[in-house]
């Protein structure tokens, strides 16, 4: 049994007892299945103070100290993972192995990120002055705000509170009001491994109350922050009010470039993969197809039979399902609008094409789109959904024109066996990461970042840890 209460110094307090309450519901039964306290700004003040208490003492830890608690917190998440997996499945709606996967991949993560402890370098440089070295050290921000989004809510308390822990920060974590409750869960575990007090608070609340009172707060130092433009836009605003730092992970609008020479079984599975994963619910899957002329009526042929075999339902009740439904009604009616108005704009429904018809539960049908222009909001919005528009296109060129002319720049892939195009291609396209030949997914060394307004600075690997550190240069003059 969750606590569903804030986390704060150490330990769960009662919310106040005239804060409002969020309800959170299920989004296959659109049952409500818990509610969570939207902090008070008071309380996000005792949220940040805790956390300014304890960053001296945990940064003087040595970094190897800190890293051995961030690996006793991922040892207990394997130990509780059925459980942590289970209430995801239940507040986000994603099918039971992927929750999975999600749970472990975190855990994985913080491991990965606990060894850079004896990894973190600084440089000695020699001075045009005589007698005198300059160092610069590597050192801590400071305190951490991070505020999360209901796609993929524990990876990304992982992806943020590792690096930012292991490099002598501390940290408070606003979960999505969506899915709050593995939040809760991570945070009994952090009592559990017996964390020092104040390096990791979670205070609960909508992104309006609490995420915009964390934002704009002095006593943050970087916030962090995975999600939306619009939400990015608005956190930045409100951070620079402070001069606060901001590392901003945000929306993507992927191509998927298929040419004529690709291996087109690879490429259907690839691409159906990376569309229906979380049901289409990830910054950086496929959200476009670009497929050369001479391959088009196969690629789409063999595309929608593929697609039409994917298996959805409510990941709880059922088994052997490829998809769960969106997470909420606001996803859902998004999704079955923006497809409306791609028919009324020209596209062909090969697939789908509606809201499922399941009587309850957010489920949106597989759906295949063709007859796509480039300059549709279809091909040119984020979807979030599984919805696959396809658009013809004459030459890689022309692909890759398409594929860049976009406001986001995270993520890109690109199916062909030609060693000379994928080389050609790749250092065309203008995005954060490319794939070649396998859908998305990012490895724990990698460096996940955006381009454009896909976002400002990275996570993951050598590149992400050091998000999480300023240098401070000393200059000595010993004669
Ligand atoms: P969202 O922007 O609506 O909400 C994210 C978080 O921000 C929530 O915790 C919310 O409460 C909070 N928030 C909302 N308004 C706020 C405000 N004014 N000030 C401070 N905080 C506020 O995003 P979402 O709908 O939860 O997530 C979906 C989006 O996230 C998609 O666009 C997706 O592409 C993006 N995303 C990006 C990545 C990436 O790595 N780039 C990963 C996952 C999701």
């Amino acid at each position: 049994m969750t606590q569903n209460a804030h986390f704060i110094d150490g330990r769960f307090i009662d919310p106040a007892p005239a804060g409002e309450r969020i309800a959170v519901y299920n989004p296959a039964t659109e049952a409500q299945i818990a509610d969570i306290p939207d902090a008070t700004p008071a309380e996000v003040d005792a949220a940040v103070a805790a956390a300014r208490r304890a960053q001296t003492g945990w940064a003087e830890l040595p970094a190897i100290e800190r890293a051995a608690h961030v690996k006793a917190i991922a040892a207990r998440i394997r130990d509780r993972a059925d459980e942590i997996a289970e209430t995801i499945v239940r507040e986000q709606g994603k099918i039971r192995a992927l929750a999975q996967g999600e749970v472990l991949g975190m855990a994985g993560l913080m491991d990965y990120m606990a060894e850079w402890a004896r990894r973190i370098e600084g440089e000695i440089i020699p001075s045009d002055r005589r007698g005198e070295t300059i160092f610069l050290h590597r050192v801590p921000i400071g305190v951490v705000a991070g505020i999360l989004p209901w796609n993929f809510p524990f990876y990304l308390i992982g992806r943020k509170l590792a690096p930012a822990l292991v490099a002598g920060n501390t940290i408070v974590i606003k979960p999505s009001e969506e899915t709050p409750l593995n939040a809760f869960l991570f945070a009994e575990i952090v009592e559990e491994v017996g964390l020092p007090a104040g390096v990791f608070n979670l205070v609960s609340g909508r992104g309006r109350t609490t995420g915009a009172a964390l934002s704009g707060h002095p006593g943050i130092d970087l916030v962090s922050f995975t999600g939306s433009v619009a939400t990015g836009t608005a956190i930045m605003q409100a951070a620079a009010k402070n001069l606060t730092r901001v590392n901003l992970e945000l929306g993507g609008k992927a191509p998927a470039i298929v040419l004529a020479d690709a291996d087109l079984d690879l490429a259907v599975e690839a691409i159906t993969r990376s569309r229906i994963n979380n049901t289409g619910q990830v910054c950086n899957c496929a959200e476009r197809i670009f497929v050369e002329a001479p391959v088009a009526d196969a690629f789409t042929e063999k595309f929608v039979e593929r697609m039409s075999r994917v298996r959805y339902g409510d990941p709880l009740a059922e088994t052997d399902l490829d998809m769960g439904p969106l997470v909420s009604a606001v996803q859902l009616q998004k999704v079955a609008a923006m497809v409306d108005r791609a028919k009324a704009d020209g596209a062909t429904v090969a697939l789908g094409g509606h809201v499922a018809e399941r009587g309850r539960g957010h489920h949106y049908a597989p759906t295949v789109l063709t007859q796509c222009r480039p300059d549709m909001e279809i091909m040119r919005s984020e979807i979030f959904g599984p919805v696959a528009p396809i658009a013809v296109v004459q030459s890689a060129e022309e692909a890759v024109a398409h594929a860049n002319d976009t406001e986001y720049g995270l993520t890109s892939s690109l199916y062909t066996r030609d060693l000379n195009k994928a080389m050609k291609v790749t250092r065309a396209l203008k995005f954060g990461e490319t794939y070649v030949n396998r859908e998305n997914g990012e490895a724990y060394q990698g460096f996940h970042a955006g381009r454009r307004k896909s976002g400002i600075g990275g996570a993951d690997g050598k590149h992400g840890f050091y998000e999480y550190m300023e240098t401070q240069t000393v200059y000595i003059e010993h004669g």
